[in-house]
């Protein structure tokens, strides 16, 4: 089996980010280090979709929060998982490879500031930041987990470009959010503001709920039929 026939049996949806292609920028932001491998490979992994499903239900139900809460945390574990074996096979074919841990960085790289899978994963083309500032797929919407492996392979075969928004005039997440952390603008770093949706989660965690939310992942009509149907795709 190949490398890339490995990475498509184990992930649910990938991408190939060639870094030669914004190597000035990469280098400007992140330090020289980001460029010691030439590729990037964005491995994403689909949450749960029984447990995705019963997100507009955890407002009033403790346990499907607690539920929610979980999920987000172990299927991090188990895309870690997928990408370190996948390392490990890039490997018996004698090339180097590493996986950036969530938080975007690895012992072996001196970055500027961590890497990020939303990065890895727009830069190799498979998905956009939307207004809601998660990373969305045009087949699964927002509704994955992501891991990152930096990797000297030869993978150029598969690289595309960045890809752009597909939000366009879509204001279903805008209008969902319970936060009102959402606004009607093209860049997410206008759209989604980290304070107010950090604030709802406060306030959620002062009710003594367990500090989750995850409308914007739940209704984006990318991943949910039913909204899907609402915005006449
Ligand atoms: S997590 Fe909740 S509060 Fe934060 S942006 Fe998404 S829907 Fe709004
Ligand atoms: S719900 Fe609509 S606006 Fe929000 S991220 Fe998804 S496509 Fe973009």
């Amino acid at each position: 089996m190949t490398i890339i026939e490995y990475i498509e049996e184990l992930s649910d949806i990938y991408g190939v980010a060639d870094f030669s292609k914004n190597r000035y920028e990469l280098i400007e932001t992140y330090g020289e280090d980001i460029c010691k491998y030439p590729y990037a490979i964005a491995i994403g992994h689909k949450m749960l979709e029984e447990i995705i499903e019963n997100i507009p239900l955890t407002y009033t139900d403790d346990k499907l929060a607690q539920e929610y809460l979980d999920e987000y945390f172990n299927s991090h574990q188990r895309v870690s998982k997928i990408a370190n074996k996948i390392v490990e096979k890039i490997k018996s074919e004698g090339y180097d490879a590493i996986v950036l841990d969530v938080s975007g960085k690895n012992e072996k790289l001196n970055l500027k500031m961590p890497f990020s899978n939303k990065a890895s994963a727009h830069l190799s083309g498979i998905g956009w930041l939307g207004k809601n500032n998660l990373l969305t797929t045009k087949e699964f919407g927002p509704r994955l987990t992501w891991a990152t492996i930096l990797t000297n392979a030869p993978l150029s075969d598969y690289t595309k470009d960045e890809m752009k928004s597909l939000c366009d005039d879509c204001t279903i997440c805008v209008k969902a959010c319970p936060g009102n952390a959402i606004v009607d603008l093209p860049d997410p770093k206008e759209s989604y503001s980290p304070e107010k949706c950090g604030a709802f989660l406060k306030s959620r965690q002062d009710e003594g709920h367990p500090v989750a939310c995850g409308m914007c992942l739940f209704i984006c009509p990318y991943g949910n039929k039913k909204s899907r149907k609402l915005v006449g795709d």
